[in-house]
């Protein structure tokens, strides 16, 4: 079964706000200004939507990047950021937060133009989940404690006065992937930033559009210069410079599982301090309970939502045997909710994948899954299009664990179902994989749903929804889903030190 067969695209044009982004001078933000590169290479910003060229950013040099490292060093060791009350430091945050809300429509535009999601999901999701994490971790500036007094368990009381202060790390060399652009961004500055520290973010070179437009936000927030800088370029370049330059205390990574551990490598060489985000391949389970007409919509939205390209994905379906063909039924039926189209469609729940790459990456994987002995339950196959990179939402059922579609990140809209037969059999099968990013339990057995929690390796655990995250819940992967927690006070403790004071009275 096929869901759509033709993607319309031409009837979609880009507002004025978003043309002037577009018609931007390639430039990196150091320092509080935008700046040439010593270098004349670019990298292109391509419409996932049309495939077609629609801008040009920088690719940053060796040069680039050591400048805005310099920049970002600076202004640490003067303390222009640092030695700020945190009631000032966290007013300007709000500001920042502020003025992206005054710009929320461009943004979410930008975000739709560059990573092909649709402009409403931006809309609803990625804009309004940047402004509340700024938010939220601006609250943490004020309140986050200084000086905490511990007695020294050794010696008798009053001989020693001791005490422990949280300081910021530093310099915080910052690298996202494209899935989420600017929460991602956002997600990595404002804890940094309200720790006390200050950064240098590469955005992916997929997506480096709604980053750039953050520079100039972040210009008109009163953060001093040098406190954020943004430099543009590839991974294997820009991004390798920047984690191994000796002037950066931390680096904090999202993306793939593959180049987290070469960046978890290359940082603690040099003893960095290094938190990543990694991939997932994150199960959901139905129990029998569940009427199949919830199950079947709610799982596929856990798998369909941003086309699949989301690290805690829903993409391993397991559904108890005895309901395991009406949910089925019931997410095929729903797969058409979710039929691509272009983002500035107002009607798209869905849109194309990133890039040409991960179109073929994706396909890939299903016509693997098909040779392997897969069956296609519904999609499997590229809708008609005057260009993009769309892949219709795809089911594949009489899969086996040992197969690519089970064992790997696809990381597209591409899920593989199976049944299971009692709960410690689902929880081996559920954790039977080198990942531990997230997973989901769709049951109204409160007494099941909490024995499978307990169960699951996975970083966290969704019961009757899936996706739901939350600035104050630290999130983060078990095993190669990754190391150290972003969000919530860990999130924020992940960009500062301990330093015990131990003085003799
Ligand atoms: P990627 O690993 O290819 O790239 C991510 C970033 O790393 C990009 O900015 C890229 O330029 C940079 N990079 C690449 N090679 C580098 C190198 N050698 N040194 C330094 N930087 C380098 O990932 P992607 O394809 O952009 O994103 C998809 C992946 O991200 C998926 O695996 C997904 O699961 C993961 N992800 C994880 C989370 C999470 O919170 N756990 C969130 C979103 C995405």
């Amino acid at each position: 079964m096929t869901v759509m067969t033709n993607v319309k695209l031409e009837q979609f044009p880009y507002s004025e706000a978003a043309k002037k982004a577009l018609a931007r001078k390639p430039q990196l933000f150091i320092d509080g200004e935008w700046v040439d590169s010593t270098g004349g290479a670019t990298l292109e910003v391509i419409d996932p939507s049309s495939g077609k060229v629609v801008s040009h950013f920088v690719d940053a040099t060796n040069d680039d990047v050591d400048r805005a490292v310099a920049a970002a060093r600076r202004a640490f060791d003067d303390g222009r950021w640092s030695d700020l009350p945190p009631m000032v430091r966290e007013g300007m945050l709000h500001k920042l937060a502020d003025i992206l809300a005054a710009h929320a429509d461009e943004l979410a535009e930008l975000e739709a133009i560059d990573n092909g999601k649709p402009k409403g999901m931006a809309a609803a999701i990625d804009v309004p989940g940047a402004i509340g994490m700024i938010h939220y971790m601006a609250g943490w500036a004020s309140k986050l404690g200084g000086a905490e007094q511990i007695e020294p368990s050794a010696t008798p009381r009053g001989l020693f006065h001791s005490y422990v202060r949280r300081e910021p790390i530093g310099v915080a060399a910052q690298i996202v992937p494209w899935n989420f652009p600017l929460l991602m961004a956002v997600l990595k500055i404002a804890p940094a930033l309200t720790a006390g520290c200050t950064v240098v973010l590469k955005p992916a070179e997929q997506t480096s559009l709604t980053a750039l437009r953050l520079a100039d936000l972040i210009q008109q927030s009163g953060i001093p210069n040098g406190v954020v800088n943004i430099i543009t370029g590839n991974g294997h370049t820009a991004g390798d410079r920047l984690v191994r330059h000796p002037d950066v205390d931390k680096v904090a990574f999202t993306g793939s599982t593959e180049v987290g551990k070469i960046i978890n490598k290359t940082a603690t060489d040099s003893l960095k301090r290094v938190t990543l985000e990694l991939g997932g391949k994150s199960p959901v389970i139905v129990l029998p309970d569940v009427d199949p007409k919830v199950a079947g919509p709610g799982t596929a939205q856990a798998i369909f939502f941003n086309s699949g390209q989301v690290c805690v994905a829903g993409s391993r379906l397991y559904a108890h045997k005895s309901v395991f063909d009406s949910v089925l039924e019931n997410f095929v039926e729903a797969s058409s909710f979710w039929q691509p189209r272009a983002s500035l469609d107002p009607a798209g729940h869905m849109g194309p994948l990133v890039s040409d790459e991960q179109f073929n990456r994706v396909m890939g994987y299903i016509e693997q899954g098909k040779k392997a002995g897969a069956s296609v339950a519904v999609g499997g196959d590229a809708p008609a299009s005057e260009g993009g990179y769309y892949v219709n939402p795809t089911v594949l059922v009489d899969v086996k664990p040992e197969m690519s579609v089970v064992r790997e990140e696809i990381f597209g809209p591409v899920v593989v179902a199976q049944r299971f037969d009692d709960l410690d059999e689902v929880a081996r099968q559920a954790n039977d994989t080198r990942f531990g990013l997230a997973a989901g339990i769709w049951t109204n057995n409160l007494s099941a749903m909490h024995k499978l929690a307990g169960k699951l390796k996975a970083g966290t655990v969704w019961g009757n929804c899936h996706s739901m995250i939350d600035p104050a819940l630290p999130f983060g992967g078990y095993k190669e889903s990754g190391l150290g927690r972003e969000q919530g006070r860990e999130g924020v403790e992940a960009y500062t030190e301990l330093k015990s004071v131990i003085i003799a009275l």
